[in-house]
């Protein structure tokens, strides 16, 4: 087979899984009917806890240096925003980028790493059997058949690997749509943010840079359009007249879109050699910037457990661990957009639900806890059944300062650079080895914390999963630690002595 992985669909969701299996040796193939990336981004905010991640594989800088830090956000909408600042992370922020530039940077990274991108190559059909998979794909010079172990449809809402998969997408139809438009607003004073509601509708105009502003605009007269139906610039313009009162000097309109709130999510992410990742498994109103987000986050914690099943040294549950890891989230985040639709309704009561609402959000515990479900700092999954318990078991790993034995201060996200299992020993203990210590997929770091932590202050040792999630935490007051950690080690990274 000349790939072990094929990926079908290019956009942010594929280019980030193709860079992380490439990072693990996997052979990779995307298949992108577009030749070039698309230059209208939906997305225009990367959330935290994607730049976490985005961080430990060393392309936050390189994101960053594009766009534009925001430590603020919004749950739909309201007077009160988000705040961001006080998430206890290194990105408590988000960056404002549109979707094409982060597609980019992952592509350029995917390819880095040793993916081929074939662009110009439409997928027509996809056929799974007992050893593999085969991939009708047309592209410049006609039809061929392409073989893999493994295929991903990272192909978006319609996805046709879904389909061939015969795996259900259920949901509601969209009850209404809104209008999305990128256009210079020659009588606003540069960098200008509105938002506002009123018995009219819902408009919210922000810089996508110093030129550019996004409207989005729910025009209570048009909300009831099929999200087929072209959006003409005479509509544009009336409804951002009708919404706030003037055209605001619109001209110069680089792209118009009409989008809804269909919500539906794929019953299984997985059918035996296909998997979906990103909108091909989940649709939904992109109230809070979150879809890609997610996507983004489903390709990191795909990606390993895809590489170890190819590579040989992962256990059978791994693999099926990324639908039950993903799929509870994703209802949460589903229901989140759902919550966030109803609010954006202009009758008396949900005004006033909204104005209690922003009041309760100025709690800064109420604030802070919709701020980490937006920024997905909240997510973390069921602990190791078979480890010995610790409250950090299952969760998200977030970035320490720590000392090497030579006094050097480091910080660990860039120790997941190459997505590898990390097992952090720390310093108050005798070093403990094992024949893991020449795994390939295992760094092992001896180290103590920079600075106190409360959640670390008493671990032993800790195994760190290469998507950044802590697989399990011994304290210091286990008994048998090194029996702990070898069995430890052996069921998350396998027995894979090289
Ligand atoms: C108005 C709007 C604003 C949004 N804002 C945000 C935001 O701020 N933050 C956020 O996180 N999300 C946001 N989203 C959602 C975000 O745009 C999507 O979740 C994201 O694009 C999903 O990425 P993906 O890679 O899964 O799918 P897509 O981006 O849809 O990519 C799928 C790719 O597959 C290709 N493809 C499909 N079928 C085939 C085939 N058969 N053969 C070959 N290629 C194929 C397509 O050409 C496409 O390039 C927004 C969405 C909308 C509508």
């Amino acid at each position: 087979m000349k790939f072990e992985v094929i990926l079908i669909g290019g956009g942010p969701v594929g280019m980030m899984l193709a860079g992380e299996l490439a990072l693990a040796g996997v052979k990779v193939c995307v298949i992108e009917r577009l030749k070039e990336t698309t230059p209208y981004s939906r997305a225009l905010t990367v959330h935290p806890r994607t730049l976490e991640i985005l961080d430990m594989r060393g392309v936050k800088s390189q994101l960053i240096s594009k766009g534009r830090l925001l430590s603020r956000g919004h749950f739909a909408g309201l007077e009160t925003p988000l705040d961001f600042s006080v998430l206890d992370s290194s990105s408590n922020h988000t960056l404002f980028l549109p979707q094409s530039e982060t597609e980019k940077v992952l592509e350029e990274w995917a390819l880095s790493l040793g993916a081929e991108v074939w662009r110009g190559f439409e997928a027509l059909s996809v056929h799974q059997d007992e050893d593999g998979v085969d991939v009708k794909i047309a592209g410049p010079h006609g039809e061929t058949t392409l073989r893999s172990a493994y295929v991903v449809g990272t192909d978006g809402a319609r996805s046709l690997v879904r389909k061939s998969a015969n795996i259900s997408f259920e949901g509601t139809d969209a009850t209404f749509t809104a209008i999305l438009g990128d256009a210079v607003l020659s009588d606003l004073a540069p960098m200008s943010v509105i938002s506002r509601i009123t018995e009219k509708g819902l408009v919210s105009i922000m810089p996508i840079n110093d030129h550019i502003y996004r409207v989005l605009i729910i025009d209570m007269e048009r909300r009831n359009i099929s999200k087929d139906e072209k959006v003409t610039l005479e509509e544009f313009r009336s409804s951002l007249i009708r919404t706030t009162g003037s055209d605001l000097g619109l001209n110069d309109v680089k792209w118009m879109s009409r989008f809804g709130n269909a919500t539906r999510q794929a019953g299984r992410y997985r059918n035996g050699r296909l998997f979906l990742a990103g909108d091909s498994a989940h649709i939904h109103f992109p109230a809070g910037g979150q879809g890609m987000n997610v996507g983004l986050q489903e390709a990191m914690n795909l990606g390993w457990k895809l590489a170890g099943a190819i590579k040989g040294w992962a256990p059978e549950w791994l693999l099926d661990s990324y639908h039950t890891e993903r799929f509870p989230w994703n209802t949460a985040l589903l229901r989140n957009t759902e919550v966030q639709t109803l609010l954006l309704d202009v009758t008396p009561s949900i005004t006033e639900l909204r104005s209690m609402l922003a009041d309760l959000i100025q709690i800064p515990e109420a604030n802070y806890q919709i701020a980490a479900q937006i920024s997905a700092m909240d997510v973390h999954y069921a602990p190791d059944a078979e480890a010995p318990s610790h409250p950090l078991n299952g969760k998200r790993f977030k970035d320490l300062r720590l000392q090497l034995k030579d006094g050097q201060l480091i910080n660990s996200y860039p120790l997941l650079n190459k997505g590898t299992f990390l097992l952090l020993q720390f310093h108050s203990n005798e070093p403990i080895s094992g024949q893991w210590e020449t795994y390939s997929n295992l760094q092992v770091l001896h180290a103590s914390l920079a600075e106190a932590d409360a959640d670390w202050n008493d671990v032993h040792t800790a195994l760190i999963r290469p998507d950044g999630h802590i697989a399990w935490a011994i304290s210091l007051s286990e008994a048998n630690p090194m029996q702990k950690i070898n069995e430890g080690i052996t069921r998350w990274c396998g027995d894979i002595t090289d």
